[in-house]
């Protein structure tokens, strides 16, 4: 399941859709769901003696929950001796690796892996589930996981570097998620629809302090997202419209620099109705003035 869950974020990023979890991977001569196929969160498949991956829902009261580095994780039910809790009980006194599907959106899940049940509180009826980015070995193949070959000594450090790691990368492709879906899955400059090929642009960097929410966003292809971030386009905050720079403007190149770039001189950026998902006027202000000075 690992081997197959990297070949799937190569392609297609670090969120996969359940439809392509529920058809699942190869195993033996017949295909394995990688999460439950019913959607509970516990996926345990017939003839294995331990959860293969825990999944959660959006929306659900204990789901993103995290404490001490630690990922919190329901129960299934009340019963703490149900078979799917005594799966999970087991991948902890086995200290079998798993994967996480961490929900980002209905459907939509960061896949991460290696990861492990490290707690069991009976109390609170909970597990509690930390990254490890060294990998696991299993059967003598070992797995990097989704978080690559971090060199730290020591499991502990290790873990808590693991789970943080997760716990950004969760919090980054939520904000793509909502940013995608509030621009309908398009480049807000030139309506490219490849999913793939989008980024969801910060207008005021994560590093000055921009928020990872929809109004500091721009979808954006590759392409423009580089011009928006270097300055070779702007966004005049009034009406929206697009300026190329000046000497970016005059250059002669392929097809790339004429349409893609210089033909987007004086096109207005397509932007969502609802005000709340607007770009923020402040933010594009501030970025205009900016490529205003370097223009
Ligand atoms: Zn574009």
């Amino acid at each position: 399941m690992f081997c197959w869950l990297q070949e799937q974020v190569a392609v297609g990023g670090d969120v996969l859709p359940r439809a392509l979890l529920t058809e699942g991977f190869r195993f033996g001569d017949r295909k394995m769901p990688a999460l439950h196929p019913a959607g509970r969160g516990i996926w345990k498949p017939k003839g294995l003696t331990t959860a293969l991956s825990l999944t959660t829902a959006v929306g659900s009261p204990y789901s993103d929950r995290i404490e001490d580095d630690r990922l919190l994780y329901s129960y299934q039910g009340q019963d703490p001796e149900s078979s799917d809790n005594r799966a999970v009980r087991r991948a902890l006194e086995e200290s079998t690796p798993l994967a996480y599907f961490w929900a980002v959106k209905r459907s939509w899940y960061l896949a991460a892996w290696p990861m492990f049940v490290v707690g069991d509180d009976l109390q609170a009826l909970r597990f509690t589930v930390q990254a490890d980015p060294m990998g696991a070995t299993l059967g003598g193949a070992s797995f990097t996981g989704s978080m690559g070959g971090a060199q730290i000594a020591g499991e502990a450090q290790r873990r808590t570097y693991g789970t943080q790691q997760v716990q950004i990368r969760h919090g980054q492709q939520r904000f793509r998620e909502r940013v995608l879906t509030a621009y309908q899955t398009r480049c807000a400059m030139c309506r490219l629809s490849h999913r793939e090929l989008l980024d969801a642009a910060h207008i005021i960097p994560d590093a000055d302090g921009g928020k990872p929410e929809v109004p500091n966003g721009l979808a954006l292809c590759k392409i423009h997202h580089a011009a928006f971030d270097s300055r070779v386009l702007g966004i005049n905050p009034e009406g929206h419209r697009i300026r190329v720079r000046e000497d970016v403007l005059e250059g002669v190149d392929g097809p790339m620099l004429r349409h893609g770039i210089q033909g987007m001189d004086g096109k207005r950026l397509w932007v969502p109705r609802s005000p709340e998902l607007k770009p923020s006027p402040g933010g594009l202000r501030r970025q205009w003035d900016l490529f205003t000075k370097t223009a």
